[in-house]
């Protein structure tokens, strides 16, 4: 709002700001970007800068904090990482020829979902913009955008999936009807929100913008039908958007898909935690990807590739026929190295072709970049070359529909010179033979310079004067120089142009004519090689589809080959992908962990999980390696659902529809909850979502909370699992107690991770075996951790007492209770699956009070505690 007292350059700001009310705005002054007021604090809080205050007229000062110009990027960069917007409002006139102030505009607006700046872009990671709408019946409709490469999809997701489905995208940046503000969306918590009006989700509105920006008459062209109202909604609310903000990049988009069904396993964001995919659990937020499973596996040479991959390894396949594809293009590299190799050569000359598109559609491109783009072109009949005589049929398909667009590959060879430069400005871009008009001028230029050099030639003669030379500066253009000593000689012609310590410079009308010559020849040299490599731009992005169609066809290669290298390297076999049941795993190992050990260190395991046998109670001590076991098998699982071949010796695995992990109390303090009360929320999304063909790995179930009610809990799950769902499942517990439940439930087993003691010592076999662990030996661990001796004596004397008085199976304190379900249960112990009988209960039962007298009442009381005391050994 216009304030009375405001400068003329306040209201502007004002004026810019009101229309940006959502963005920090950089205000351009001079050679500035100044924040005011609110931006001004924040940006100075964020950027580190110092917050000043700015005089606005009368008494009015409004809090100032400025960047400058020239390291706009730089701080453009932070604020959009740290979740930002940011409006940038340049000066639209030249200051020196403005009549009163200087007017002001916002030139564009950068969001962590819109930004196409390679600095703030991560080469090997797709930047969603993700747009929600509500697609009625429980559902939503998710539709994400990366403007970077073009990409556009969008799909119905059950609201019940759509924390998972969030994590999974890894959107910068949520696009949200208004009426939403306020609505909490878990999943997306990195991500900025952005709120616009309800109509622009509107079925109607949302329809026509798709048809006005892909030009089409009707959606169907994009196989959207009747029940895609929601995804037309989000779609349609996204390309608005984006028409507001980065309205150049619209031309490279490419149609959106639509994506049907439960074509992925959906991994939960807990479950991509634990089992460390992308970020490693200890590294800081953020840490990148140092220990995760990503950087172990992908070896990509490309950009692209290494874009698909992530989205790869972040959604397994659903189904066990399209596993079987990738299986048999994966095993053809694996089989033939030499085929793989020169392949990756291949691969290594393809610079970012999705990328570059998207730069040659919005007319971002150097032309350097477009040299790149061509050379890129080049590889690809290579690429083909190699897969000649490939069998497996993706590789054919593959292969066969990569088109190296020769008409675009030879056009931009024979535009562009060998080398260009970045900047167009700096000439010298368009190749020599192109264009007959430019080489006529730059023969011009390049004559007026030999002419020139001649000039300095006769002058010499003419005067005498040996030493005279012909140069050049900014300034004055091509001069004469004559040192001091020969200033006798100079004729009477020469002008005198400035006269140096030492020397005086001239020109002559000759000399200027030539000088008018060439610099006119330069200036249209500069507008013709601008105006060719537009030409040749456009001539590019007539075939941008195409180059986008090459990028997916290139990176599913790279990514494919890139699986089959690091089975080679890392020893890993083909997994036998099935639709049944079990699962089996024989000589499995941790991707991970083993390569943080010497070769051969880590010690590979079997587990096996069949109908009979479908939960494993995993006991043993600390430090034992149950968590690794338990994420092993996950990974080795989510590994072959994505295709690739597994650390194992032999495995046969099942299709699951999900993979669950609970793997301790993880970092879920961030949200500001009791770990409890997330590990139970992170317990009942698995008992909902968890089916028969789902694989459950549990850790610690129950642990933060009292020792029988977490008992309690972890038994109760643990049956809920065996009866009701039916998923295969491994609990790594130390709550010895439900080893006793393989008496119980049938196609429960027990099996420990092995130590042996030596002495005092304990050593980690890492060793699974049947059966339930004897000790949790956490005292021992303790006392390698360096505990004070005195603190380790006390509590292995803490331990005997627990361990006397609850003999049996103790509160999860001693040693395990070797339950048989016909013996009778000591008083004392701890009975998880029937109440205990105690015979005082029993006498309850059987008393009716109103036939008592009170003195009987009180005999009786009497009674009953002392029965209860003797029971309890504490007789007084
Ligand atoms: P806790 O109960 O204390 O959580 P744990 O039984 O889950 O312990 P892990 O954390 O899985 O134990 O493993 C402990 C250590 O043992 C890890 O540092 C790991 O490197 C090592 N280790 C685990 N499994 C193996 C193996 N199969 N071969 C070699 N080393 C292993």
């Amino acid at each position: 709002m216009p304030k009375q007292d405001d400068t003329p350059l306040m209201q502007q700001w004002r004026d810019a700001k009101s229309r940006h009310p959502d963005a920090i705005v950089f205000f351009r002054v001079g050679d500035f970007y100044e924040m005011f007021n609110e931006d001004a604090v924040e940006g100075a809080r964020l950027l580190g800068l110092t917050l000043t205050a700015r005089n606005n007229g009368g008494a009015a000062e409004v809090p100032l904090a400025g960047v400058p110009a020239r390291a706009r990027d730089e701080y453009l960069a932070r604020l959009v990482q740290l979740g930002r917007r940011v409006a940038v409002c340049e000066q639209v006139e030249d200051p020196a020829l403005a009549r009163g102030i200087v007017r002001r505009e916002v030139t564009e607006t950068i969001t962590p979902g819109t930004v196409l700046a390679d600095a703030l872009l991560n080469e090997r990671r797709n930047n969603w913009l993700v747009g929600l709408a509500d697609a009625g019946a429980g559902a939503c409709a998710l539709g994400a955008v990366d403007l970077s490469t073009g990409d556009l999809w969008a799909k119905h997701v059950a609201s019940g999936d759509l924390t998972a489905e969030l994590t999974a995208v890894e959107a910068r940046e949520l696009l949200c009807p208004q009426s939403w503000e306020g609505r909490p969306i878990a999943g997306a918590e990195d991500a900025l929100t952005t709120f616009r009006p309800d109509w622009l989700f509107d079925g109607a509105v949302a329809a026509e913008e798709l048809r006005r920006r892909y030009a089409v008459h009707t959606l169907e062209s994009f196989g959207i039908g009747p029940e895609d109202a929601g995804l037309v909604r989000v779609l349609g609310a996204l390309l608005a958007y984006l028409a507001e903000v980065q309205p150049m990049a619209l031309a490279a988009l490419r149609p959106p898909r639509l994506v049907r069904g439960a074509d992925a396993v959906v991994l939960d964001d807990m479950t991509r935690r634990n089992l460390e995919l992308t970020e490693s659990l200890r590294g800081a937020a953020g840490a990148g990807a140092a220990g995760t499973l990503l950087s172990v596996l992908d070896q990509t040479v490309t950009a692209m590739g290494g874009r698909l991959f992530r989205h790869w390894l972040l959604r397994p396949l659903a189904a066990a026929e399209p596993v079987w594809q990738r299986q048999e293009a994966v095993a053809e590299f694996y089989e033939k190295p030499p085929l793989r190799r020169a392949l990756r050569a291949e691969l290594e000359n393809v610079r970012d072709l999705e990328r570059l598109a998207t730069k040659v559609g919005t007319g971002r491109v150097t032309p350097r970049e477009m040299a790149a783009l061509g050379r890129s072109l080049q590889a690809l009949p290579g690429v083909r070359t190699c897969l000649a005589d490939a069998g497996a049929a993706m590789l054919v398909s593959l292969a066969d529909g990569l088109d190296p667009l020769d008409d675009v590959c030879e056009r931009i060879g024979a535009t562009l010179a060998d080398d260009p430069p970045a900047a167009l400005a700096d000439g010298g871009v368009i190749r020599a033979g192109w264009d007959e008009a430019l080489d006529e001028l730059r023969e011009i230029r390049d004559g007026g310079h030999g002419t020139i050099a001649r000039l300095q030639a006769t002058e010499r003669e003419r005067t005498g004067i040996g030493s005279l030379k012909i140069g050049y500066n900014r300034v004055f253009g091509y001069y004469i120089e004559v040192t001091r000593a020969n200033l006798s000689r100079v004729p009477a012609e020469y002008e005198r142009r400035q006269t140096l310590a030492n020397a005086e410079r001239y020109v002559t009308r000759e000399l200027k004519e030539w000088e008018e010559r060439i610099l006119g020849a330069e200036e249209r040299i500069a507008e013709k090689e601008a105006a060719l490599f537009t030409a040749l731009r456009e001539h590019v992005a007539a075939s941008i589809p195409g180059l986008q169609e090459a990028a997916d066809r290139v990176a599913t290669l790279d990514v494919l080959a890139s699986l089959a290298f690091v089975a080679e390297r890392n020893r890993y076999v083909r997994p036998e992908v099935h639709t049944g049941y079990e699962l089996e795993i024989r000589g499995g190992r941790h991707p991970v962990v083993e390569t943080m050990m010497p070769r051969e260190a880590f010690i590979p395991n079997d587990i096996r999980l069949d109908p009979e046998a479908r939960i494993m109670i995993l006991t043993g001590p600390n430090m034992a390696g149950k968590s690794t076991l338990l994420r092993q098998v996950g990974l080795i699982q989510l590994l072959g659902q994505m295709g690739s071949f597994v650390p194992a010796a032999s495995a046969r695995l099942p299709v699951c529809d999900r993979i669950f992990t609970r793997v301790g109390a993880s970092d879920n303090l961030v949200r500001g909850q009791s770990t409890f009360m997330v590990e139970m929320q992170e317990t009942a999304a698995i008992l909902h979502g968890a089916t028969e063909r789902s694989l459950v790995l549990l850790d610690e179930i129950g642990r933060g909370t009292a020792t029988y009610d977490g008992v309690s809990i972890a038994w109760a799950v643990t049956e809920h699992l065996h009866e009701v769902l039916g998923a295969k499942t491994i609990f790594a517990t130390h709550y010895h107690e439900l080893t006793q439940l393989a008496d119980l439930l049938p196609a429960l087993i027990n099996a420990n991770v092995a130590v042996r003691e030596a002495g005092q010592d304990i050593v980690f076999l890492h060793r699974l075996q049947p059966g339930g662990a004897s000790r949790s030996y956490g005292i021992d661990v303790g006392r390698l951790a360096g505990l004070p001796g005195a603190v380790i004596g006390r509590a292995r004397e803490i331990l005997r007492e627990l361990e006397g008085t609850h003999t049996g199976s103790g509160a999860g304190l001693g040693r395990a209770g070797q339950y048989r379900p016909n013996s009778t249960p000591a008083p004392d112990q701890l009975s998880l699956f029937r109440p205990a009988d105690h015979p005082v209960l029993d006498r309850l039962r059987r008393t009716r009070p109103e036939t008592l007298t009170p003195l009987q009442a009180l005999n009786l009381l009497a009674e009953l505690r002392t029965h209860v005391l003797d029971d309890d050994g504490n007789g007084e």
